[in-house]
């Protein structure tokens, strides 16, 4: 046993500015709809260069609130990618609309281009094309978006980001949420994620239709707008129900705190790129397979995903896990496959299987990463890795 503290898989960085921006708030006229949501929201856009964003009290709500504004509804069918969140899957099933998953790329664990390519044709031909896809950049890394765009054209569907992992990524140049190839982009501001607003999320876009369709449907589908109502106002007092909406609004608490935050957003993500590089020397001579980065892109490296080889020993995997975990290190499994989740798997066809998706899940390690996270601590975590695997070979 070691008698060091157990490093988590991730961690929110807290400092004294953080503290006060909170605490300002607190002194302040306004806890919730006040200064701050607009001002959170002004910043966001113009740190990725979106026309809109609207913010909310989760990336589950930013999904759900896109799906709507987009028309997902009963009848329609929403493609994801199987490795990731539950949520990315939720918001279709929340519309009433049915999910399906499409196998993912073995070198990026993003959703397959070419397997969304073969899939789209398949349902072509079966008239069961999907209303929109919802490609999810895992571990910070982006999606091969202009690839989806240019299926999403061709066959006629809307895109989703599902960017919770990818705030202060970069795609082709350009950070990731400026929507040129998709029509929203998600952002979560959970404490594990790139920026944190304890709880939060964000809808981007540059169409301002869908803009305003979320910022109603984030208020229970009200409006105060005289020119977005159906019939004239009875009076000063007045406001409309166009929609049905929910309350999902973020608070002026939160988004304080994420926009204290989001000044330190380049910072955070440049240390969790250089704890990645060092991973990636210190792991160099190791059995397992490294991240792979897509010359298109620039991960913020929400995560750091190995993979254990199993050379068909089962459980070989699960041994290098919970030894790690014995150690003190909190290492976890970026995910699991969301159509073998039970409730999932009993809205799909019988014996519906995604290789690729499945073999990623009986090796995936991910291991600690945030800004926080000192040399020595990620010393620590290679030595019990290197023991762990150490101890696979003696087995064999
Ligand atoms: C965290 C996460 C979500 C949900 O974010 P919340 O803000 O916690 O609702 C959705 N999708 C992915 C890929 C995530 O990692």
């Amino acid at each position: 046993m070691t008698s060091h503290a157990a490093i988590p898989y991730g961690r929110q960085h807290i400092d004294e500015d953080d503290i006060a921006a909170v605490v300002a708030v607190l002194r302040s006229d306004w806890l919730t709809q006040g200064p701050a949501v607009p001002a959170f929201e002004a910043a966001v856009a113009r740190a990725v260069g979106a026309s809109h964003a609207v913010a909310v009290n989760s990336a589950t709500s930013a999904l759900h609130i896109a799906c709507l504004a987009l028309d997902v509804g009963p009848g329609d069918v929403v493609w994801t990618s199987p490795i990731s969140f539950v949520a990315s899957a939720n918001c279709a099933l929340y519309c009433g609309a049915q999910v399906d998953f499409v196998d993912i790329d073995p070198q990026t664990y993003n959703l397959s281009v070419d397997a969304l390519a073969r899939k789209l044709e398949d349902a072509h031909s079966t008239g069961r094309l999907p209303k929109v896809v919802i490609p999810v950049h895992l571990a910070g890394q982006p999606c091969d978006m202009q690839g989806i765009a240019a299926l999403a054209s061709r066959y006629g569907f809307r895109v989703i980001e599902d960017a919770s992992h990818a705030v202060g990524a970069s795609y082709q140049g350009e950070p990731v949420g400026s929507g040129r190839y998709s029509d929203i982009t998600v952002l979560s501001f959970h404490p594990v994620k790139i920026i944190t607003s304890a709880e939060g999320g964000m809808a981007l876009t540059n169409d301002p239709q869908l803009a305003r369709r979320m910022a109603m449907l984030r208020s229970h589908g009200i409006t105060r707008e005289p020119g977005e109502m159906t019939e004239a106002a009875h009076g000063p007092w007045y406001y409309q129900q166009t929609d049905l909406g929910f309350n999902y609004r973020m608070t002026d608490l939160q988004a304080a705190l994420g926009l204290s935050q989001l000044a330190k957003l380049d910072g955070f993500v440049e240390r969790r790129r250089a704890l990645a590089t060092r991973y990636d020397t210190l792991l160099a001579a190791l059995p397992l397979v490294r991240p792979w980065q897509h010359a298109q892109g620039r991960s913020s490296w929400h995560l750091y995903i190995v993979r254990i080889p199993n050379d068909g020993k089962a459980g070989s995997h699960r041994q290098v896990f919970e030894h790690l975990r014995g150690q003190g290190i909190g290492v976890n499994l970026h995910y699991i496959p969301i159509h073998l989740q039970p409730y999932h798997r009993a809205r799909l066809p019988d014996g519906f299987s995604l290789a690729q998706a499945e073999n990623f899940y009986r090796e995936a390690v991910s291991l600690p990463l945030y800004p926080g996270l000192e040399d020595a601590d990620q010393d620590r975590v290679v030595a019990a890795l290197e023991q762990a695997l150490a101890l696979l070979q003696a087995k064999s």
